[in-house]
Order: structure tokens, then C-alpha cells, then sequence
């Protein structure tokens, strides 16, 4: 996706949220924000969910900003990264970002979708969710890559 004036508009909206504190989304949509992008061990990550050229680092594909430090979405340690901004538009309107919209019914419907998914977690799933890219247990770090394997193998034979 092009980088247009919407996305930048977006992004720095972000930045101004993030203000000169460095302050951060609470921590229970930040959780919501890592299942949106890398889903878990019985969901498979989004679509837009992009690898780095840095490795053991992601980033969306889908919002047009790019693959660089800032916009990492997560991080290794306390570092800030992009889903910790209290403000952030995902393109999918995915849960915990700012313009999260609700299912609609048809996606309660199987296939499910992720975003109807998410919501049916119970609060305590959420909780346990890690937020740091050290801590994503590694067999759902080989469904990840796997997962953005396919999609580029896919997107090369269109
Ligand atoms: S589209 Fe939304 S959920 Fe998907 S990677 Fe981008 S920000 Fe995350």
C-alpha cells in the first residue's frame, strides 16, 4: 500500500497522542492489539502482518508506513513501539485499535472471522497474552513466519 495523506495524517496523530511523556495504550488493549496483528496459537496472524528486514521484528503491511524502527509493532523489551501509541488506526478496524468497529453477525458465522474471534476471549485470555516479541513462544513464532511465507508466495503468483 502508498504511503498517501491519509496514512501520514494518521500516523502523526498517533505521534501527537504519544506526546512528550512517552505515553502509552493500557495495557489490556495493547494485548488486544497483539492478537489483532499476530493472533495466537489457534489463530493465525492478519494478513497485513508483515516481517521486517530486521529480524525478529514486524510491522503491517496494510497501513502503508513502512518497515522501520518506528513503526515496528512490537518491541523486546519496554521499548516504545508502534501498538503501544494511545492513539493508532488499524486498517482492518481490528480490536483494541482506535477505530475498532464490532463484528457483524455474518462473521460469527463459520469460517469465523479473527476479529469475531477475538471478541469471544474470555478476559483472562486476553490477560496472558505477551507483548514483547522475546516472549512469543516460539512455536507461534514458526506460525507467523510460516503464515507471512504463504501470503508472499501467494501474492509472487498473482
Ligand atoms: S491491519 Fe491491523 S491487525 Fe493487521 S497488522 Fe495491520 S494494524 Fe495489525
Amino acid at each position: 500500500m502508498e504511503l498517501n495523506f491519509s496514512n501520514i495524517k494518521s500516523f502523526a496523530k498517533s505521534m501527537v497522542s504519544r506526546g512528550l511523556s512517552d505515553k502509552k495504550i493500557e495495557p489490556f488493549s495493547k494485548k488486544l492489539r497483539v492478537l489483532s496483528c499476530f493472533g495466537n496459537e489457534e489463530m493465525p496472524p492478519c494478513e497485513h502482518l508483515s516481517e521486517s528486514k530486521t529480524e525478529g521484528k514486524y510491522y503491517c503491511g496494510g497501513c502503508g508506513c513502512g518497515d522501520r524502527r518506528g513503526t515496528w509493532l512490537i518491541s523486546d523489551a519496554d521499548e516504545y513501539s508502534k501498538l503501544d501509541y494511545p492513539s493508532l488506526q488499524c486498517p482492518l478496524k481490528m480490536p483494541g485499535f482506535t477505530n475498532y468497529e464490532m463484528s457483524s453477525a455474518d462473521e460469527s458465522v463459520s469460517p469465523i472471522t479473527r476479529r469475531y474471534f477475538i471478541e469471544q476471549m474470555k478476559n483472562e485470555e486476553v490477560e496472558s497474552v505477551v507483548v514483547t516479541s522475546i516472549d512469543i513462544p516460539e512455536k507461534q513464532k514458526k506460525a507467523i513466519q510460516e503464515a507471512i511465507r504463504n501470503k508472499n508466495a501467494k501474492s509472487e503468483e498473482e
